[in-house]
């Protein structure tokens, strides 16, 4: 979030270049450029300004976003001569895998990436009967500081390029449809942003990724927008803005209480937009888009679980209508070292989840992929040893 800037000291009087210079962070080298960061139109004319004819770029996105290819080697109809040159300048390598583990039989793997800075990040694949979901990240940590999330601990090192958060999907695809994982070849269905991060913090990057996902084969990865679940703390503007954008992503609101007390101190962005802006804004999207929103509601023993709460998060949902334009998932605590905070007992969960239901609000919990190796979404990284 960018809080308003101090008033100027500066004189009035300025080099009119000045400015422009001053607006690229300074000391600060930006990710490698990749086609994934680019629309197709500028991928061609990045390519014509290499000095190569235009179609290549649609030859590299082929081999990119379709066949999922990686190795310069593999690619021969392109120019021996010009491969290198070419795959340099659109295909660089943007991330390093530092350590991968694997949980649940091996149908979940999480990766833990270096960027080209040294930066670390996460991404989870989880497959299950019929479907494969990526989790991934949008920033190099995050800046929301939740106190129950471990990445929230170490604050905000970086926003991730789109093509970086597109690389984390590419990833998991390729090692899918070389049968890396197991269950046999496959492809990835879904996409969830509840890695590190605020992925409205980094709004445009993220748009740009969820357009490369969604964009048809071979200029994008073809998949479905409803495949698509952009989670957040609830940045109100940002949550209006994406529903303008036209790409019906799901919109999944971690809001863990239904009362502003509560929620300033779970979610410290609610000082600044109340549960009652939060719920309004993801009403909102859900009517403009027909996508049914999903509340996150992690389940804190003695914080947030008691039978009262699950009566007032009913009230407050149904005060906006009982159409369905929502659910409820629960996702049990996943206890962050040195936190005070632990997972609900059974018992009050399960009747958190009968009030709800009797007020008429599907719920669901959540299960627990790949706990023994960190991998639930939301807490990754914190401790790569
Ligand atoms: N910043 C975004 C997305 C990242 S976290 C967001 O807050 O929605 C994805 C989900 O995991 C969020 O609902 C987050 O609150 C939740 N989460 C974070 N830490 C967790 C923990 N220790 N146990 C269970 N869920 C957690």
């Amino acid at each position: 979030m960018s809080e308003p800037s101090a008033p100027s000291e500066q004189p009035a009087e300025q080099p009119r270049a000045l400015p422009l210079v001053l607006s690229e962070p300074r000391g600060r080298k930006k990710p490698p450029r990749h086609l994934a960061d680019l629309t197709p139109e500028e991928r061609k004319a990045l390519a014509i300004e290499a000095g190569v004819p235009g179609f290549r770029a649609k030859q590299l996105s082929t081999h990119y976003f379709s066949r999922l290819v990686d190795d310069p080697e593999q690619m021969t109809d392109l120019p021996a001569a010009q491969r290198e040159e070419l795959v340099s300048a659109l295909l660089p390598n943007l991330m390093t895998p530092l350590r991968t583990l694997e949980a649940d039989k091996g149908t979940t793997r999480k990766t833990l990436w270096k960027l080209f800075d040294g930066a670390l990040v996460e991404s989870v694949l989880m497959r299950y009967p019929g479907r494969v979901t990526m989790c991934v990240s949008s920033q190099a940590g995050c800046g929301m500081a939740c106190p129950f999330c471990a990445t929230g601990q170490g604050g905000l090192q970086r926003n991730m390029s789109t093509a970086e958060i597109v690389e984390q999907v590419l990833a998991g695809a390729r090692a899918l449809d070389r049968g890396e994982i197991a269950g046999g070849p496959g492809r990835v269905s879904n996409v969830v942003f509840m890695g590190m991060g605020e992925p409205l913090a980094n709004y445009k990057a993220v748009i740009g990724a969820v357009r490369r996902l969604t964009d048809p084969a071979p200029d994008g990865l073809g998949m479905s927008a409803r495949g698509v679940t952009v989670s957040t703390v609830g940045l109100v503007p940002r949550i209006k803005q994406l529903a303008e954008e036209g790409i019906p992503v799901t919109l999944a609101l971690s809001l863990h209480a239904p009362d502003d007390e509560l929620r300033n101190e779970l979610v410290p962005i609610n000082t600044r937009f109340s549960v009652a802006e939060t719920v309004e804004a993801a009403w909102q999207y859900a009517e403009k888009t027909k996508r049914r929103v999903s509340i996150e509601y992690a389940m804190m023993r003695g914080i947030n679980d008691q039978a009262w709460r699950a009566d007032l998060l009913a009230e407050v949902l149904n005060s906006y209508g009982d159409w369905g334009w929502v659910h409820v998932n629960l996702i049990p605590l996943n206890p962050t070292p040195g936190s005070k905070w632990t997972a609900s007992d059974p018992a009050d969960e399960r009747e958190f989840v009968r009030r709800l239901e009797s007020h008429g609000i599907p719920t669901t919990v959540r299960d627990t992929r790949g706990q023994e190796i960190d991998g639930a979404c939301g807490q990754l990284a914190a401790a790569p040893d």
